[in-house]
């Protein structure tokens, strides 16, 4: 498959580029990608029910910031579940409960560091907000102020004379952004009560680059945003989901995870029980007249399988001795299967076939991810899925360089070869 115009330089990543600006936060991200299943005829069911009717053939629950979607093709209790999963939040700067701070005439805003960034990315970004508030009632709003009203100011040159030999960044002291110089600004909560018109009690929010995505490259070849890592993969899955025809007897679910970047141990996390729970819901909606629920739920799993999909590591040509070089994957060239034998990534020979087949079902190149012994990689949700429920799984993502970064790389073109890879998997290739 040829994902792009080279000839009329056509853009395909103008729908993934409007779910980036879409989602801010992983609450967004969760209601964004609510809106778009609700819209190609999924059904919203709440955390609380079994799904029924249509919606026990095509549905989605969202709990805070992560969803679970599913396309039925089975009558009674499902031989297994075609299963894939990713991750709603990104590394960044989130507002503290208490953040007005005041130093020297600035009024700077307290922060807490959320997952792996790479500090200096932070610095010299014009900065909005975004997330949750929830009000004395109860009540939870979204909230998107996409606007420059905050910076991380970096210390001239002239003031740190040693910055280029290494920049050194303390967490704590370095990374508070500036948001108001005059004496009588308003409070942080009542600034968001005047810009919301809502009395926020509590909040959840997070700074945000305001600069959308974009296409860039003298050849149009790449793609620049603020969290392409994870919501790359939340859009391809969505999407692909929607085009999804499951095999006869099997369900296609894909779950988007919270707290990946922090461990994936929370109620919305991929350590959680969030994805457990629909299963067997699923099982209970799909149940005949004896149907033992726990029983069959045991024997779906036994029959599925999960991929996991994060993006990888390109090979970033000015730092090339960082990569096993047979094995660091070029962007525009395909999706990567991540492959770690400490099991840092759940990918088996078995899991591997699966996806790669489901690649060349879709004419999809797709390449390898292994790191150097000694340059250890990350992890994802893929090994933590894998334990949790003792299916086999594979890691994948889609090659991208400045992981972490508040501001990513990656090609236009991968973004493509996934969805259309994980749409040949929900259609049964490669079983
Ligand atoms: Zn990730």
């Amino acid at each position: 498959m040829d994902s792009r115009d080279r000839t009329t330089g056509s853009d395909p990543t103008a729908d993934l580029r409007a779910f980036l600006d879409a989602a801010p936060s992983p609450f967004h991200a969760a209601a964004e990608v609510a809106r778009r299943l609700t819209a190609t005829g999924s059904t919203e069911v709440p955390a609380d029910s079994t799904p029924s009717g249509p919606a026990a053939t095509r549905g989605h629950t969202v709990v805070d910031g992560a969803v679970i979607a599913w396309v039925s093709n089975a009558d009674g209790p499902p031989s297994g579940f075609d299963i894939a999963g990713a991750h709603t939040d990104s590394p960044g700067l989130r507002v503290r409960p208490r953040p007005d701070l005041t130093s020297d005439g600035w009024h700077l805003l307290g922060v807490e560091v959320y997952g792996g960034i790479l500090n200096n990315s932070w610095l010299d970004r014009d900065l909005g907000i975004a997330g949750r508030i929830v009000d004395r009632e109860g009540r939870s709003t979204l909230v998107d102020i996409r606007e420059p009203i905050a910076r991380v100011p970096q210390l001239a040159v002239h003031l740190d004379r040693g910055v280029n030999d290494g920049l050194v960044l303390d967490r704590e002291r370095h990374l508070r952004p500036v948001w108001a110089s005059d004496d009588d600004a308003a409070g942080f909560a009542a600034w968001l009560a005047e810009r919301t018109g809502v009395k926020p009690e509590w909040w959840e929010l997070c700074l945000v680059d305001v600069q959308p995505a974009s296409v860039i490259g003298a050849d149009g070849s790449l793609l620049a945003s603020g969290r392409l890592d994870n919501l790359l993969s939340c859009w391809a899955l969505t999407d692909a989901l929607t085009e999804a025809t499951p095999a006869p007897g099997r369900i296609a679910v894909m779950v988007l995870n919270d707290h990946e970047e922090v461990g994936s141990a929370s109620a919305t996390g991929a350590a959680g029980p969030l994805l457990e729970r629909a299963l067997t819901r699923l099982i209970a909606a799909h149940a005949t007249g004896d149907t033992n629920v726990p029983t069959a739920l045991a024997d779906a799993l036994a029959g599925s399988m999960c991929v996991s999909a994060d993006n990888a590591h390109a090979l970033h040509p000015n730092y090339p001795d960082r990569h096993e070089r047979s094995h660091a994957p070029l962007v525009n060239r395909g999706p990567a299967v991540k492959v770690n034998v400490n099991q840092r990534y759940a990918t088996t020979a078995i899991s591997a076939r699966r996806f790669t087949t489901a690649c060349e079902a879709a004419g999809v190149p797709w390449q390898v991810f292994s790191s150097r012994n000694d340059v250890p990689c990350g992890s994802t949700i893929g090994p933590i899925t894998a334990t949790r429920l003792g299916i086999d799984t594979v890691d994948v993502g889609v090659p991208q360089l400045s992981m972490h970064s508040a501001r990513e790389l990656c090609g236009v073109d991968d973004p493509v070869y996934l969805r259309a890879a994980m749409a040949a998997y929900w259609s049964g290739s490669g079983t």
